[in-house]
């Protein structure tokens, strides 16, 4: 929550078949960029969780390094109410740019469409200022059953299209297709207090990016009263929702050695990982 050498604000980049998301946009966040295996160029999509600085004093910064890299297509910022004005106080130092800025202030439980197929949920956390946690399902298509597609005379050349989903030639994909499939979710909460509503929305979570500003026990009546969470906090939204990982991050600058509470928070959840630069991994359909 404040950059620290070796320590810059929480940012989040991940990447589709491709194309490049950025969910928040801290003062900093391009010194990390550079560190990570990511173009600017393809860079289409950046969320903002709420417009306190932490998470968006970053964005000129990084709106000049993708205009830099050449892009041209549109460029979609997504974040809560009060997203519009913000950005456009930041846009009058950043000057023209190539492509194309789409704002779009989204509420509670929207549900908006990605780049590659995937969607993107909206939950309004308990901060002090607006703010939204947001869930990013990749559906995975159902398996395509060759020896179904013969038995029912299905030309090889439609096989394509219908494993696509899309009927063709008077075949519908549900012939040819075997039972839904899991995909692949990712789930950003940060800035906010713990509330039941919470592990509802980011059940089953292959990856769970979360807060722990406050570290210790004691902090918990602080975390409440100022938007936050405590590690305790975060292990057991993880437990109640299922999830398969945890990332802790956003630290309070008073936790000295973020990494020195990976044991005790392992204590609570496994697989959690407290949050360091460069932090990275690959999800995987199952
Ligand atoms: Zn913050
Ligand atoms: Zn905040």
């Amino acid at each position: 929550m404040m950059p620290l050498p070796g320590r810059p604000l929480s940012a989040t980049a991940f990447r589709i078949d491709g194309e490049v998301f950025l969910f928040d946009c801290g003062e900093g966040t391009q010194v990390a960029w550079r560190a990570g295996p990511f173009s600017y160029r393809a860079l289409g999509t950046i969320l903002i969780s709420h417009v306190h600085a932490d998470h968006i004093a970053g964005l000129p910064g990084v709106l000049f390094q993708i205009a830099f890299a050449g892009r041209t297509e549109p460029v979609r910022i997504i974040g809560p109410e009060g997203l519009y004005p913000i950005v456009e106080a930041l846009l009058t130092i950043v000057g023209g740019l190539p492509f194309d800025l789409q704002l779009e202030e989204v509420g509670n439980g929207a549900s908006v469409e990605l780049p590659k197929g995937a969607t993107l949920t909206t939950l309004e956390l308990q901060h002090r200022r607006t703010c939204l946690g947001y869930v990013v399902d990749l559906p995975r298509a159902p398996e395509f059953l060759p020896e179904r597609a013969r038995a029912l005379g299905v030309p090889v050349q439609h096989w394509n299209t219908l494993q696509r989903g899309q009927s063709v030639g008077g075949f519908d994909p549900a012939d040819v297709t075997g039972p839904p499939r899991p995909g692949l979710r990712l789930a950003l909460i940060t800035d906010t207090s713990t509330f039941p509503a919470l592990a509802p929305f980011v059940a089953n979570s292959d990856l769970l990016v979360c807060e722990s500003t406050y570290i210790l026990d004691e902090d918990v009546d602080r975390a409440a009263e100022r938007g936050h969470m405590t590690l305790r906090q975060a292990t057991a939204l993880a437990q109640e929702a299922g999830a398969k990982r945890l990332w802790l991050t956003h630290f309070s600058p008073k936790v000295e050695q973020p990494r020195a509470h990976e044991p005790a928070a392992r204590a609570l959840f496994e697989h959690c990982d407290i949050g360091y630069s460069g932090l990275h991994t690959e999800l995987s359909f199952p």
